[in-house]
């Protein structure tokens, strides 16, 4: 092999102390479930990984028993001061099990080792690096007469960032004084349950943080349970409709992220070699399973024939393969329904007059995978224009003025992320004033943030995660 050729090993699993089934992780143990059991598998060639307990009724209840005593035992009697202790703890176990944690990931996930190596894993520890510097702080940081902690959090996470959503969601509730019941999502429960021995690990006292995990059914149990104070879900519109219902009438808090179909605004004066970069960041990372993903790239009419030559270009020059391999660019898609999904979609989007264009990319034969695609000539009443695809398939519309871009951008549904590529400063400001999307990024895309706000508007949500929003989301008697 000649030096060109050489390609560093793919990450290896050896890394991993996997166990070859899980339990509930349930008052501070893990434990059987009383109910079934269900593999989970490696969509980048489906073998088995491991079986996973499927929470029962009976479980949900005993998991939120815990959280509730641990709520009035120790955990609502603890200093800020002391949670913030174990909040930081846990945040450096997660630096010293980060290429673990990586390696897990990128198995039951499908994405790219270098993603979750680089982004996720460092994310997660940022986001419990900066949740415990806010626990001491609570009394004394304006946050309202007297900033109390809700009680029992039930938290309901996606497949796409398993461990980073969980991250979102544990850090501000654990900082804020709540107890936890989690459920991960049914493809990706692995790394949540490596999360739970960091606990262990951590001394975290019994109960503050459980893990039951399943199917919906077990989450929908969860958000039904009377002695929940507060449910937190991130995941699909459709599923978010559902919780919002069973929650109506209650007492129960509810923050909900949901789905996404943002816009990425190209302007001709924008950096277009940077403006490439971030089209491909923006719906390419992650295989496009990003709520924020920049689904629809509105690009003024005059460069979109040199925007879409570079873009194929660049495209062309992307791996597609081996999630573990460090080389690799797209990773698998999470499972067959969500692929099967995609492929409805990408050819609704031909059906209806869009034009396909897809990266010539050699795919395994094992597994899940769809190569990076594109649809030109696409209107806004096409479905790939107006349905969140989920996936590594980008639509492209074109515009001629900025209010075209600004009524095109906001003809959505959802409201939660957008991008503005462009020289000048002050019309990135005026576009993104009128833009009606909770999270916009200039001059980049898909950049994250433990400090930073990120939530919806409309059908994307309500509620925030992230900076002081996303603590308060979890205090009473709080300002906001
Ligand atoms: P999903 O709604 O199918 O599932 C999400 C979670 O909800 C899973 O854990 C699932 O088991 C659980 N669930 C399913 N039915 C339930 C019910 N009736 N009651 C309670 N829980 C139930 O979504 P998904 O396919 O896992 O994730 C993809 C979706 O998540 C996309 O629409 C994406 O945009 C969205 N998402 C949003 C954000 C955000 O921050 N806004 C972030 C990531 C993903």
């Amino acid at each position: 092999m000649s030096f060109l050729e050489y390609a560093p090993a793919p990450e290896s699993k050896a890394v991993l102390n996997l166990k070859d089934s899980y339990g509930l992780f349930i008052d501070g143990e893990f434990v059987d479930g009383s109910g079934s059991s269900f593999a989970t598998i490696s969509p980048a060639d489906e073998s088995r990984i491991a079986e996973i307990a499927s929470a029962s009724d009976e479980d949900v209840d005993r998991a939120v028993a815990a959280a509730r005593r641990a709520y009035e035992k120790t955990w609502s009697k603890m200093s800020g001061r002391d949670r913030g202790k174990y909040l930081f703890r846990i945040a450096r176990l997660v630096q010293e099990r980060a290429r673990e944690l990586a390696v897990a990931e990128s198995l039951d996930n499908g994405k790219p080792i270098k993603e979750s190596r680089d982004v996720d894993v460092p994310l997660v520890a940022s986001w419990f690096f900066y949740y415990a510097g806010w626990a001491d702080k609570l009394d004394h940081a304006g946050l309202g007469a007297d900033p109390r902690a809700l009680g029992v959090a039930g938290q309901i996470i996606p497949w796409n960032f398993p461990l980073l959503m969980l991250a979102w969601k544990v850090a501000p509730a654990l900082a804020a004084g709540n107890t936890v019941v989690l459920k991960p999502a049914e493809t990706t429960p692995l790394t949540a349950l490596i999360f739970a021995e960091i606990l262990q690990q951590a001394d975290l006292p019994a109960g503050v943080v459980n893990i039951i995990t399943g199917a919906g059914a077990t989450g929908a149990t969860l958000v039904r349970h009377p002695d929940v104070d507060k449910v937190a879900f991130t995941g699909s519109t459709g599923v978010g409709r559902d919780i919002a219902r069973a929650v109506a009438g209650t007492n129960k808090k509810l923050t909900l992220e949901l789905g996404g179909k943002a816009a990425n605004i190209v302007f001709d004066d924008a950096p277009i070699d940077q403006a490439v970069e971030g089209i491909v960041n923006g719906i390419f990372f992650n295989q496009g399973h990003v709520c924020c993903a920049g689904s629809r790239l509105l690009v003024q009419e005059s460069i979109h024939d040199e925007v879409i030559d570079r873009l194929k270009n660049r495209l062309s020059t992307l791996r597609l393969g081996d999630p573990l391999d460090k080389n690799t660019d797209i990773g698998a898609i999470n499972s067959s329904a969500q692929l099967a999904r995609i492929r409805e979609l990408s050819d609704i989007g031909e059906a209806e007059g869009a034009e396909r264009w897809t990266a010539d990319c050699a795919i395994p034969d094992k597994g899940f995978w769809f190569a990076p695609t594109i649809f030109t000539g696409v209107e806004a009443s096409h479905r790939i224009a107006r349905d969140e695809v989920f996936g590594p398939v980008l639509s492209v519309l074109t515009f001629r003025t900025p209010a075209e871009a600004i009524a095109k951008a906001n003809n959505t549904p959802y409201g939660l992320s957008a991008g503005i590529w462009s020289d000048k400063g002050s019309r990135i400001l005026a576009v993104a004033d009128r833009l009606r999307a909770g999270v916009i990024w200039a001059n980049t895309f898909n950049r994250f943030d433990p400090s930073s706000p990120f939530g919806g508007y409309k059908e994307s949500g309500y509620g925030r995660e992230g900076g002081r929003q996303g603590l308060t989301a979890y205090l009473k008697g709080s300002a906001a």
